[in-house]
């Protein structure tokens, strides 16, 4: 079913996993401090009127929207200062993992589907100007609001990406939610659509907004179940 070729690639990668490697400290630690710093802004919230909860609607759609637009032209085009991203994303993950094999194998392969564990400090310090400049501008809350939102976001697209690669048999997969969300970006994974389709990890919002959603009813050109808008299905175009 798997072909030598791509189990050739993808040894080869797994093999180059550092031997310093660990994966659980890997696993723990990033989401700890996502939750730490998570917790700390829920605390500073004090005397909180209801509209201010719109904050959170509103970063999660500026999430989403960003998630679609790195992913398209960050991880799957090699931009000059960020190539670092595009190598891991399309020519690590992407390799080892594709529609046809998407399980992880072993522990090890974290490393390949996890970001870096520093990056969850490079977005709290992204978030934290932006942040600041909404409690300085809006509402003390708001800024606040606005951190434990973007971090939560954070963790959720870390642990739901975890979630569709976990071995075939693990209880996380056969949620029903989780199976839907993964079988997405199960799509995205197929080397000839990953430039194209499918960009949204974890709720598809900005793929049904540009057109991006992938399925087999849109390519054969019968009426897509859901997601689908006018644009003419076009795989690989980029
Ligand atoms: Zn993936
Ligand atoms: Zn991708």
């Amino acid at each position: 079913m798997m072909d030598s070729v791509h189990e050739r690639h993808r040894r080869a990668i797994v093999d180059r996993v550092p031997s310093w490697y660990r994966p659980l400290p890997h696993l723990v630690l990033p989401s700890l401090v996502g939750l730490a710093a998570l917790i700390f802004a829920v605390t500073r919230i004090h005397a909180l009127r209801p509209i201010e909860l719109l904050a959170i609607p509103a970063t999660v759609l500026v999430a989403f929207a960003f998630e679609w637009r790195v992913h398209r032209s960050v991880l799957h085009r090699r931009v000059p200062g960020l190539g670092i991203i595009y190598d891991r994303h399309e020519l690590q993950h992407h390799v080892v993992f594709t529609d046809e094999d998407m399980p992880m194998r072993s522990a090890r392969e974290l490393q390949l589907i996890l970001m870096p564990a520093y990056a969850v400090l490079l977005i709290a310090l992204v978030n934290a100007p932006l942040a600041y400049l909404a409690s300085r501008f809006v509402a003390p809350n708001v800024g606040y609001i606005y951190l434990v939102t973007s971090m939560g976001f954070f963790l959720t697209y870390e642990w739901m990406h975890l979630a569709y690669h976990l071995p075939e048999a693990h209880p996380i997969g056969r949620i029903r939610l989780v199976a839907r969300l993964r079988e997405h970006h199960r799509r995205h994974h197929a080397p000839r659509l990953m430039r194209a389709w499918n960009f949204n990890v974890t709720v598809p919002v900005f793929d049904w907004i540009h057109g991006t959603t992938w399925s087999p009813e849109r390519e054969a050109g019968r009426p897509a179940r859901r997601g689908s808008r006018g644009r003419s299905p076009a795989p690989g175009r980029s």
